[in-house]
């Protein structure tokens, strides 16, 4: 049965990290909110990682507005950690979530965002969309895919590796989870192998005890290229020669990545010590799957058991958002993040690859969203 709710403030879609800091910082503020999420818990994606994840970026710089990392939670929180925290951080702020309302249109009518979901309808002044940078999974189209007899399954469906002890199994992408998982893949006794499309940097978690995002931060305000240049040498000496193992160096380094191609680098937790070893194979993009081998973009072709697709997300906005084309590109990721869009009484938060750690980014964008919102709410 369809039911109908009137809010007159601000309907926030999606309790991921994003949603929640908006919601509080428009609680701070004496806004009105509710969030309107598809599953049935706050921080569902983060719920979802593999059971090895931890953050990469330190707690420090993760955290959001206003509420502080436990004192006893280590640096790099662990994925249960942080879902433990945004339980906390919901339940803090009182935050009105309706749960199981997936947002299936969104649009702009005589002023008011008119929000539909499965079973209800709700309108707003103010629409804030946080449903994530990784909202869909990425899965490239390969010749013979569907030949192919072993398991082949997206990174957003790996919990760990007990399946596949005793397997050959191909990691396609070396971003962050794809590095993550080859080493758990190793640790869970698989033979692990990653492809690896394209040039790549790797950086490490820390430098001499400091966090690599404490060290982006002050560099921030450097143009790219110069940070670039200051961290090549010290870079170099930490990581090595990746070149040797197979896998290709950007001929930029990782501050410009970020800034031109929005690719974060990959921060090692231990990959390359395991490729050095030998423990994890380096081999080119995949070109075409057969009936259990890959055919890689080198000419080489090997055996695997199975496939895990470590290949990526999109938003894709516009599954939900219509009207509304010139708020995203055609692919559907928003062209503004942090502030009002080009649409009144629409705005995102989350959609910035930024080279300080996007929940840090997430926290800034919550706070500059809130107040927006609080402004424009005192001109009425
Ligand atoms: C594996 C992985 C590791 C990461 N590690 C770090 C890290 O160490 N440090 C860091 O700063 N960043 C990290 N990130 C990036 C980013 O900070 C996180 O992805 C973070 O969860 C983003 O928060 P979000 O709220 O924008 O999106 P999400 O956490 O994805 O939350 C979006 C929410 O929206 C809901 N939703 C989506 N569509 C709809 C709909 N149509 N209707 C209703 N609800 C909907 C979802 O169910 C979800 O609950 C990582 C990302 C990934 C994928």
């Amino acid at each position: 049965m369809t039911t109908s709710f009137i809010n007159n403030n601000t309907i926030i879609i999606g309790a991921g990290p994003a949603g929640l800091a908006v919601g509080a910082c428009l609680k701070q503020a004496g806004v009105q909110s509710i969030l309107l999420e598809q599953n049935d818990k706050a921080g569902s994606a983060w719920r979802r990682h593999y059971d090895r994840l931890h953050l990469h970026t330190d707690k420090k710089n993760s955290e959001l507005p206003f509420v502080s990392f436990p004192k006893e939670y280590p640096r790099y929180a662990s994925r249960d950690q942080l879902v433990e925290y945004l339980d906390s951080y919901a339940k803090k702020f009182e935050l009105d979530i309706r749960f199981n309302q997936q947002v299936q249109s969104a649009q702009r009518k005589e002023g008011q965002w008119q929000v539909g979901t499965q079973n209800a309808q709700y309108s707003a002044a103010n629409l804030v969309v946080a449903t994530g940078y990784a909202r869909k999974p990425f899965i490239p189209e390969w010749k013979g895919k569907d030949l192919f007899k072993g398991k082949v399954i997206h990174s957003s469906e790996y919990r760990n590796g007990v399946q596949f002890k005793g397997q050959n199994v191909l990691v396609v992408g070396f971003g962050n989870s794809g590095g993550e998982i080859a080493i758990d893949l190793f640790e869970h006794g698989a033979k692990p192998g990653i492809a690896v499309r394209n040039a790549v940097n790797v950086i490490p978690r820390e430098l001499a005890g400091i966090p690599i995002l404490s060290i982006g931060i002050v560099q921030n305000i450097m143009p790219a290229w110069m940070a670039d240049a200051m961290n090549a040498p010290i870079l170099r000496a930490v990581i090595g020669d990746i070149t040797k193992y197979g896998l290709r160096k950007l001929p930029y380094g990782p501050a410009t990545q970020i800034q031109n191609d929005k690719h974060i680098p990959l921060i090692d937790v231990g990959t390359i010590k395991l490729i050095k070893q030998g423990h994890i194979s380096v081999f080119q993009g995949v070109a075409e799957f057969t009936e259990n081998s890959i055919k890689l973009t080198d000419g080489k072709e090997a055996q695997f058991d199975a496939v895990i697709l470590a290949t990526g997300y999109r938003p894709r906005v516009n599954d939900f958002l219509q009207d509304a084309s010139h708020a995203f590109d055609n692919e559907g990721t928003p062209t503004s993040t942090g502030k009002e869009s080009a649409i009144p009484g629409l705005y995102f938060c989350g959609y910035y690859v930024s080279p300080t750690g996007m929940l840090r980014e997430i926290a800034m964008e919550a706070k500059q969203i809130g107040t927006a919102i609080a402004k424009s709410r005192e001109k009425k």
